[in-house]
């Protein structure tokens, strides 16, 4: 298969064109952008430091509710905001009946060692098995949410968000973190303040994309309609910090594990925490062509806070066989 010269996308990919270098237009487009990438993450750590200093202290619980899976990001993420920014924290981790059993030890260790207060969610099996069996047999989400993540991973992430604004709202909590990578979630939308109604939009989507006849009880994983109006005013900042903070996978990997972080070796090249992700990617590749972690994984290769070879690596090996397995027999299909 073609892939792109300077990144890794490949032909497969939907809007992609190659040059006669052989280069994308999403590389084209990058290197003809103005702005200089190191001075415009300058800009967001100004803008998340004021941002913070407004915040920090004011709330009656909590300064931030962060999105906790006990990957190597999130968990990098949490010392961060721990660390730089001495706040505190109240950490979510979204039970989705396949976080590798490292990645609840990785949590509960550095909850402790950080100091954080944490909270698990977890939705009964026979929901959370209907949600991934509908997100793997069909397209439940639009094209645009497809080119960034599998229909399941993109499932189980919108409950997460959900669950997460859902209980900042309730504990009027300002700032709601996550641990996406560089590459994951473009930098323009690293801090962004979310409001009444375009939160409305995307929860009518969400709760559209999982319904079914199998899944009839999930109104209370969304935000009440009555919350937009009674809590218009709490609504608060989305930050995700390591798309403007210097970021090298060994070095973030290195400074976790000397909070007692240690790497799974059960789960996939993509994750560090969950052993349903081979199974999603083998989905999303077989109905789709390209790889459901390739935007994310090109996009950090051009920035290069990743080598090349190591994204071709991560990207165009097979998926573990013996964790796609796994997840199917799981979920009986
Ligand atoms: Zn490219």
């Amino acid at each position: 298969m073609k892939i792109c010269n300077q990144c890794i996308l490949p032909e497969t990919f939907p809007g992609i064109k190659f040059d006669d270098r052989g280069i994308c237009n999403h590389c084209r487009r990058a290197d003809s952008s103005s702005t200089d990438p190191a001075v415009q993450k300058a800009g967001y750590r100004n803008k998340l430091d004021t941002l913070i200093t407004g915040v920090k202290g004011t709330a009656p619980s909590y300064d931030v509710i962060m999105a906790y899976s006990g990957g190597k990001d999130s968990s990098y993420t949490l010392k961060l905001l721990r660390e730089r920014y001495d706040l505190k924290i109240l950490t979510l981790t979204f039970d989705n009946h396949f976080v590798s059993p490292v990645a609840w030890q990785n949590i509960r260790t550095l909850t402790d060692t950080l100091k954080t207060d944490h909270i698990t969610f977890k939705l009964p099996w026979p929901s959370a098995k209907a949600i991934f069996c509908k997100a793997a047999r069909e397209d439940i989400f639009p094209v645009p949410a497809l080119l960034r993540a599998s229909s399941i991973c993109t499932a189980c992430i919108g409950m997460v968000k959900s669950l997460v604004l859902k209980t900042a709202l309730e504990m009027s909590i300002p700032l709601v973190a996550f641990g996406w990578s560089p590459g994951q979630a473009p930098i323009q939308s690293a801090i962004m303040k979310t409001n009444p109604s375009l939160t409305a939009q995307n929860q009518a989507s969400l709760k559209k994309a999982l319904s079914s006849d199998a899944i009839t009880e999930i109104n209370q994983y969304f935000i009440p309609e009555n919350y937009y109006a009674i809590y218009k005013d709490r609504f608060p900042h989305n930050i995700h910090p390591l798309a403007f903070f210097d970021y090298d996978e060994g070095e973030v990997i290195r400074q976790i594990q000397a909070l007692g972080w240690k790497e799974p070796k059960d789960t996939d090249t993509n994750s560090s925490n969950c052993l349903l992700n081979a199974f999603a990617n083998q989905c999303h590749i077989k109905k789709h062509g390209f790889h459901p972690y390739v935007l994310e994984i090109a996009n950090m290769v051009r920035q290069r806070v990743m080598g090349r070879d190591e994204g071709i690596e991560k990207i165009y090996s097979e998926q573990n066989q013996e964790m796609v397995k796994y997840a199917k027999e799981k979920l009986e299909l």
